[in-house]
């Protein structure tokens, strides 16, 4: 079972995911499954899913009704399971799959998953606002087990230098760092599956910001890139990331990923429009402009963070076409987690 320092940090109101019986927040740090007709999440303690059972249904194919969809299709012929989405369910039932007794591994654990980036298939890049990375070992096992992640950005690390990446359990990615030096909080991190190869872009900037470039085959290299914005009234972090794309870009093009916290309530995406109570309006329209610029497209419309419910952790890119599906999943934090599907080909490293 996880521990209770995981249970603890997660903010209950925050998530999209509350368990369908107790109304409390479902995150990774603790077991839950996914009804595969309403898609609602249960914690398996408050639906008396003892750990063997739990263990049995995450090796099944077969679908998990909840108690009230259960009683539901006793009394229907024709259950309507084609109501589900698919993607919803393909995404998030792998959660449903994990040990509810593992915990975090060590490196040398011969169990541990093998690198997730198959040649041939999507990459699936999350987006994960941590608070603490450190301090969730049992949490971010759940989610690196759970979701597979090829590539990972990560912010509000909060890491410092006294942790080595080892520390980190992400023996099958290539771990590249940017740590807040001046002071406690913040810090980004973008993780890649290691048998892709990939290498950090040196840039000068003051603020939280870290690239890092895949180099692929027969199209443009991609960039990725991993922004943290520390609070809503910041006016220099936004000049400062598309300064660093500036000069990155002057010289040649590439595919662009970006994605991070970037603390604009402000923006409903869904309709492209500012809020009512938009605080720092120029600021926003900003940011879409200079997004525009660099013909980036926003991927996530659904709010990422609640009460009060804004979509805070974006991801955005130039190549939208070759996005293959966008869901938002559980979170380690009081953020849930934006995750992308991106068809690229990018070079690989053979092992093993
Ligand atoms: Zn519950
Ligand atoms: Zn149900």
């Amino acid at each position: 079972m996880a521990s209770s320092t995981d249970a603890n940090i997660s903010n209950e109101n925050s998530t999209l995911y509350l368990c369908g019986c107790c109304k409390h927040a479902v995150t990774w740090a603790t077991p839950a499954i996914l009804c595969d007709v309403c898609a609602t999440w249960y914690h398996t303690e408050c639906h008396n899913i003892n750990s063997d059972d739990y263990v049995k249904l995450g090796h099944s194919s077969a679908d998990w009704l909840c108690y009230l969809c259960d009683c539901d299709d006793r009394s229907q012929t024709n259950p309507s399971y084609h109501t589900l989405s698919d993607s919803i369910h393909s995404t998030l039932s792998s959660i449903s799959s994990l040990d509810p007794n593992s915990e975090p591994r060590h490196t040398s654990s011969p169990s541990k998953p093998k690198p997730s980036w198959t040649k041939g298939k999507p990459l699936k890049i999350i987006n994960v606002n941590c608070q603490f990375l450190s301090g969730k070992k049992g949490a971010w096992a759940h989610l690196l087990e759970g979701a597979r992640p090829d590539i990972v950005i990560a912010t509000e690390t909060w890491l410092d230098r006294t942790i080595t990446n080892n520390e980190l359990e992400m023996p099958h990615h290539t771990v590249y760092r940017r740590d807040r030096t001046s002071g406690p909080g913040g810090g980004v991190m973008i993780a890649v599956a290691s048998n892709i190869r990939s290498s950090v872009i040196r840039t000068t900037t003051t603020a939280e910001i870290l690239w890092v470039k895949l180099s692929c085959q027969g199209q443009r290299d991609l960039i990725i890139g991993a922004f943290y914005r520390p609070r809503v009234s910041d006016k220099t972090s936004i000049p400062e990331l598309f300064s660093t794309m500036d000069n990155l870009t002057t010289r040649r093009a590439y595919d662009i990923f970006l994605g991070g916290d970037f603390n604009l309530p402000g923006w409903d995406w869904r309709s492209l429009s500012l809020k009512p109570n938009c605080p720092y309006p120029q600021v926003h329209r900003e940011f879409l402009e200079l997004t525009n610029t660099y013909e980036l497209k926003q991927l996530v419309e659904d709010p990422t963070r609640f009460c009060p419910s804004n979509t805070l952790d974006l991801m955005l890119t130039n190549i939208s076409l070759r996005v293959n599906k966008t869901t938002i999943i559980p979170g380690i934090s009081d953020h849930d987690i934006p995750l992308v599907e991106l068809s690229l080909k990018p070079h690989h490293i053979y092992q093993e």
